[in-house]
């Protein structure tokens, strides 16, 4: 059975429980205050009679003619009665039961009762006279009033509670269908993303102001950015992965064929032919190291670290990368010791001074500090070079991603990475309980940050 007929069925049922509780109510106090009424009208008959017999010496009067009085003396004999409109009980006893309990006990009694088809309530109570029962006075009124109201009030409560459950039932059916259909939509978007492969397919949303459903689709438009994202971030790292191995490849093989065919050593050959065997290696490595990483089998050696004497031995290297051309400076340093493995920590720091470098045309600065925050030390690597666009920066720490190729053309082939490194360093950091954060100003350069917990005993 459908979510939505199940839905619509709830909706109903507990309408309808509402509905016969309601109206089980109404019917119940209604038919109580006519009961009453009927009751507080027999009442005040008996009284005025009971009067009227003691000042007009045993005449019967009755000031309601839809109320027959009777009166029987002590041996339950019928004495007197009063005209009235419902012939079928004159000359009988209103209730003989009455009569005689009252005769009995000298005590009132009340009753329904059925006679001829006839549903009426009667009253007898004892006529005493200097403590003796002399006699007994009996009311009695047909309930036909009663009972036409009750009937009618039972009809136009059954009437409307139908009408309210038959309506309910449509606006719970409707509603659980508007509110269901966006997801029969996402059922179908999900099946054709499924079988035509089109990551890009996404849910319109058109829910103002989003409600549940509205966020179910926001959700499963982000998971399929992402998906999208990474499916494309493989798809670029096959290809790029192919394309980078192909080179080297084909330089390996072009020299090793010239060798062979001059039967010599050629030392420019050879050259080439190491420097493409130390960039596979370098990629190699970056991957084994990636795939470690995030697998979480990456081995960290933990120790004490001074880490302003990593800044300094990565200072000293970074000078010697950047050349004469690029400015690198360290605008402040201080004295910190963090927990973790100093090569990796290094390596994070190295990759992000040369990407600096890297990414800094020629006369670029480059600085570099250090500094403590509410127990953390951070190392900011600041250039200006050609920054990093918005739309990249979320991406920057993720496996493979490079920002637009044609931005980067002025670096040498040999220095091109494999967009690994960044990633490489996020997952080293996470490790050490640390982060690594990126703010960019693109086109102006762009300052990455790295920060750890401060060793305990040397805060
Ligand atoms: P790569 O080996 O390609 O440099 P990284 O993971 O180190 O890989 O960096 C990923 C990408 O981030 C780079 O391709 C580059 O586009 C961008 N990037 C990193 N550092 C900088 C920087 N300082 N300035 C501008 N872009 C940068």
């Amino acid at each position: 059975m459908s979510l939505q007929i199940r839905l619509a069925m709830f909706y109903t049922a507990l309408m309808g429980l509402v509905v016969v509780v309601f109206g089980w109510a109404v019917y119940a106090r209604s038919t109580e205050i006519l009961m009453s009424q009927v009751d507080v009208r027999l009442e005040s008959a008996i009284k005025n009679a009971g009067n009227a017999l003691r000042n007009q010496n045993g005449a019967l009067i009755t000031y309601d003619d839809t109320i027959l009085l009777q009166l029987y003396d002590s041996n339950g004999d019928l004495l007197n009665s009063t005209d009235t409109s419902e012939a079928a009980l004159a000359g009988k006893v209103i209730d003989p039961k009455g009569l005689s309990v009252v005769l009995d006990t000298r005590s009132r009694y009340s009753a329904e009762l059925v006679q001829n088809d006839l549903r009426y309530k009667a009253l007898s109570v004892p006529i005493m006279v200097d403590g003796t029962n002399v006699g007994v006075l009996q009311a009695g009124t047909s309930l036909r009033f009663v009972d036409e109201i009750r009937t009618d009030l039972l009809r136009s409560l059954v009437i409307i509670g139908l009408a309210i459950t038959t309506i309910s039932a449509s606006f719970g059916y409707y509603t659980a269908r508007s509110a269901l259909m966006p997801l029969a939509t996402v059922t179908q978007i999900a099946t054709e993303i499924t079988h035509s492969d089109d990551l890009s397919l996404r849910i319109p949303i058109n829910r103002r102001p989003p409600d549940e459903v509205g966020e179910l689709i926001f959700a499963f438009n982000e998971t399929m950015d992402r998906l999208e994202h990474l499916f494309k971030g493989q798809r670029r790292f096959l290809a790029d992965v192919s394309h980078e191995l192909r080179t080297p490849l084909t330089v390996l093989q072009g020299n090793a064929g010239l060798m062979r065919r001059m039967k010599t050593f050629d030392a420019e050959a050879l050259d080439s032919m190491s420097k493409e065997i130390a960039r596979l290696t370098r990629m190699v490595e970056d991957l084994l190291l990636m795939a470690q990483a995030e697998s979480g089998r990456l081995e960290l050696d933990m120790a004490p670290v001074e880490l302003d004497t990593v800044l300094l031995e990565v200072y000293q290297q970074a000078r010697v990368l950047a050349g004469e051309r690029k400015h690198i400076q360290i605008l402040e340093i201080d004295q910190v010791q963090v927990m973790g493995d100093r090569d990796r920590l290094k390596q994070v720091l190295l990759n992000l001074v040369s990407n600096a470098i890297k990414y800094t045309p020629p006369d670029g600065n480059i600085s570099l500090e250090m500094y403590k925050q509410n127990g953390n030390v951070c190392i900011s690597v600041q250039d200006d070079g050609i920054g990093i666009h918005p739309d990249d920066l979320k991406y920057i720490f993720e496996r493979f991603y490079r920002a637009e190729k044609s931005r980067t053309r002025f670096i040498d082939y040999d220095q091109k990475g494999f967009g690994l490194g960044l990633s490489i360093a996020y997952w080293i950091m996470m490790r050490h309980n640390g982060r690594i954060e990126v703010e960019s100003d693109y086109g102006h350069g762009a300052t990455f940050r790295m920060c750890l917990p401060i060793a305990p005993d040397t805060l």
